[in-house]
C-alpha cells in the first residue's frame, strides 16, 4: 500500500479466467459508462487505471487483464505479485469455463499468488443470456465458498451487478490489515 499526494491508497487488481468470458468487457463497464462492445483480442498484459473514493479513501485501482495470455494455459508470475485483489470470472452460458476456474486458474493463483492477503472474488458473466445458462447460482456460490472467494454473478453487457461486484472487492481489500 502506498501513500501518495492524489491518493491513499493504490491497489493492484487482477482479471482471471478463460478466453471470452468476458475479461475485457467487464473491465471496460467498470472502467467507463460506455455500453459494452465486441472487443477485438490483443496480445501482451493490458492494465487500466481507475481513481474513485469509497468510505472517505481516495483509491487509485489498477486493473490488470490477461489481453489473450490465458490462452496459453498460464500466465507469467509478475502477473500476480503483488495483487490485493484478483476477478476469478466464468461464462454462465459455458460450463468448461467454470471446470477450468476450479481445475486450472484457482491453482494458479494459489501457486503464484504471493499476498496471501489477496482478497479473491469469483464472477459468474453473462447472466443476461438466462436461457443458455449452464452452471448456476447454487453452484458458483460453492465454488466460491470452496476457495474462500466473495461471488457474484453479473452482466458486463447490461452492467448489471458490475460496479456492485467491483465495490465489494474493494470494500473487502480495505478490510485487510
Ligand atoms: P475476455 O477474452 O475474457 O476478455 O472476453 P471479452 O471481454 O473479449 O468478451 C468475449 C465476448 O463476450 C465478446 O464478444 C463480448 O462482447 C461478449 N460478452 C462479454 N460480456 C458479456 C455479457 O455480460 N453478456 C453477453 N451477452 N456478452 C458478453
Amino acid at each position: 500500500r502506498m501513500n501518495s499526494g492524489s491518493y491513499d491508497y493504490s491497489f493492484k487488481i487482477l482479471l482471471i479466467g478463460d478466453s471470452a468470458v468476458g475479461k475485457s468487457s467487464l473491465l471496460s463497464s467498470f472502467i467507463s459508462n460506455c455500453v459494452v462492445q465486441d472487443l477485438t483480442p490483443t496480445i501482451g498484459v493490458d492494465f487500466k487505471i481507475k481513481h474513485l473514493t469509497a468510505q472517505g479513501k481516495r483509491m487509485k485501482l489498477t486493473i490488470w487483464d490477461t489481453a489473450g495470455q490465458e490462452r496459453f494455459g498460464t500466465l507469467i508470475s509478475s502477473y500476480y505479485r503483488g495483487a490485493q485483489g484478483i476477478i476469478l470470472v466464468y461464462d454462465v452460458t459455458r460450463r468448461e469455463t467454470f471446470v477450468n476456474l476450479a481445475k486450472t486458474w484457482a491453482k494458479e493463483v494459489e501457486r503464484f499468488s504471493t499476498n496471501h492477503e489477496c482478497v479473491k472474488i469469483l464472477v459468474g458473466n453473462k447472466v443476461d443470456k438466462d436461457s443458455e445458462r449452464e452452471v448456476t447460482r447454487e453452484e458458483g456460490m460453492a465454488l466460491a465458498a470452496e476457495h474462500k472467494c466473495l461471488f457474484f454473478e453479473c452482466s458486463a453487457k447490461t452492467r448489471e451487478n458490475v460496479h456492485q461486484c467491483f465495490r465489494e472487492l474493494i470494500l473487502k481489500i480495505l478490510e485487510v490489515p
